[in-house]
């Protein structure tokens, strides 16, 4: 069996560790692969390989920097299939689902080929007589990314192409579940012209993760996954003296009133909340419904997820056209833990209305794949389990309040702090929710409001640990350091000592 190796110094590089974890095709169950988890001596050899890149990736010119991002964008998007095809087969996610996901990742791309612009520094002239200042924003070195299975390709994207193109040079650990789109991804950009070195893609799990936040060697750590680990990753990082983002888990509300078109907010409930089978950061998970709103949503949610195709994500055509709707989830320990709290849901008193439980597709090569039915629950409360864990999977609830005020103090007691949406015709009440919500990236009758790429991603609470969001604006100025030049030409002539402290005349 082909054991997956690490990118490292431009090209792959066998792992000498003699530990590694087994990689399965979520929709039969069978294992496809092994991928190598490394040791500490091989993350500390692609940190190695990073700071030798850096001095002369630092100084490559911002016109020939952009050359090799358009490059690798061309080089993206003729391979759009092939990277799809990688994630579906390792995340379960169906291919049309994965090509989207290839998409919104390669926007990050086309982004960073804009970095000349992005870099401009500012000047004042003439602050002080004779004095000028300009202010920079510079690389800071070797920069690390940590990233979740739930979306292989977009968010390893959402990190090393902002950091590269600022000047850095990276270090990916991806997830060791779906470890083999991030190995394409960095090949096509050596193909692009990436001087080696400037991107490594190391594989592992808790051992990698440690030594990277430890390495004296990395200037800053960009990380996406579940909150606990987050959160842990952010106190181990600071505490070493790096800058640190960790982006957590989310819970995302959907508030519906009475006055929302019910066709649309049930689209949108079933779009977000099965979509990935709910292995979405961004995915719904609870429909907070107003007034009489749940009496009239449910059936229209019943009726749409009966129409839905639940089967292996690759179809039998190759074409992301004939994709089904929803595909198996990642691992079969993952299934059974979504699975346990649908069985906890119930033992909790929630009234589980759609039971996807025991689901398994006709075709008799899927019959051990890990797969779970579309699950809804309905009079759903705050103080079950089912409400307050990220279950991550295709698992709704939906909870009944008697008016917006209450959706809205409902929604901001939660911990979490991701997304969120409201379905409204009240272009008042939904003024009032963007403002008063409190959550990083906000939907009015959008239901999955994942900023575009040339503004940034976060979320606000347990949602993220750090101060700057994910790529974008926020994600050049976590990538950077900022540095102030004041400037005095020609000298003057009558200088002299004085211990004053300066003014401006
Ligand atoms: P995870 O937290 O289990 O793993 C994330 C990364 O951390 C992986 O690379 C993994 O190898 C590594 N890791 C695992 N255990 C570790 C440990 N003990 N110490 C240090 N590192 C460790 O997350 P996951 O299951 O891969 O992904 C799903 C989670 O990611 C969900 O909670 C989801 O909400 C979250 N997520 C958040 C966002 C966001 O933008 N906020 C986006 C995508 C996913």
């Amino acid at each position: 069996m082909t054991t997956i190796p690490h990118w490292i110094d431009g090209s792959t590089s066998a792992s000498s560790s003699g530990r590694t974890a087994p990689v399965t095709d979520p929709a039969t169950g069978a294992e496809t692969a092994r991928v190598a988890l490394a040791s500490v001596a091989e993350v500390d050899a692609a940190v190695a390989s990073a700071a030798a890149a850096f001095p002369a990736w630092r100084d490559t010119s911002l016109a020939r920097r952009t050359a090799i991002l358009f490059r690798y964008r061309e080089l993206l998007d003729r391979n759009r299939l092939e990277l799809a095809r990688l994630i579906s087969a390792e995340h379960g996610k169906v291919l049309a689902d994965a090509l989207g996901e290839v998409g919104r990742g390669l926007e990050v791309v086309e982004y960073a080929c804009g970095i000349a612009e992005h870099l401009k520094g500012e000047l004042s002239q003439d602050v002080s007589t004779g004095i000028d200042v300009h202010s920079v924003r510079q690389p800071l070195g070797v920069m690390a990314g940590i990233t979740p299975f739930n979306f292989p390709a977009m968010v390893p994207m959402w990190m090393y192409p902002v950091a590269i193109a600022c000047g850095n040079t990276f270090v990916l650990k991806p997830s060791e579940k779906d470890p083999s789109v991030s190995m394409l991804a960095a090949e096509l950009f050596t193909e692009a012209g990436l001087p080696d070195g400037v991107l490594n893609v190391v594989h592992g799990d808790v051992e990698a993760v440690h030594r990277l936040l430890d390495h004296p060697d990395i200037a800053g750590v960009s990380f996406v996954g579940s909150t606990p680990i987050a959160k842990a990753v952010y106190e181990r990082g600071t505490a070493a003296g790096k800058r640190v983002q960790a982006l957590g888990g989310a819970k995302n509300h959907m508030l519906v009133l009475p006055d929302a078109d019910i066709d649309v907010a049930a689209d949108s409930a079933v779009s977000a909340g099965y979509g990935s089978a709910g292995e979405r950061c961004m995915a719904i998970s609870v429909v907070v419904a107003v007034g009489d709103v749940a009496d009239r949503l449910i059936p229209a949610i019943q009726e749409r997820t009966a129409g839905l195709a639940v089967a292996p994500g690759i179809p039998a055509s190759g074409d992301p056209a004939d994709s089904p709707d929803m595909g198996p989830l990642v691992t079969e320990a993952h299934r059974d833990r979504v699975a346990g709290f649908v069985d906890l849901g119930v033992g909790e008193g929630a009234d589980l209305v759609i039971d996807g439980r025991g689901y398994t597709p006709e075709d008799p090569a899927a019959a051990d794949g890990f797969w779970l039915g579309p699950c809804l629950f309905d009079h759903v409360t705050a103080d079950m389990e089912i409400y307050r864990e990220e279950i991550f999977g295709p698992v709704l609830c939906v909870v009944r309040v008697d008016s917006y005020a209450d959706g809205l103090a409902f929604i901001n007691a939660n911990d979490y702090g991701n997304g969120t949406a409201i379905f409204t015709g009240d272009g008042a009440a939904a003024r009032d929710f963007q403002r008063n919500v409190t959550a990083g990236m906000v939907g009015v009758n959008v239901p999955i409001p994942v900023p575009v790429a040339f503004h940034s991603f976060g979320g606000w609470k347990d949602s993220l640990f750090g101060s700057n969001h994910i790529y974008g604006p926020e994600g050049i100025r976590f990538n950077t350091a900022y540095k102030a030049v004041t400037t005095r030409w020609p000298e003057r002539a009558d200088s002299q000592v004085s211990l004053v402290f300066p003014g401006n005349d």
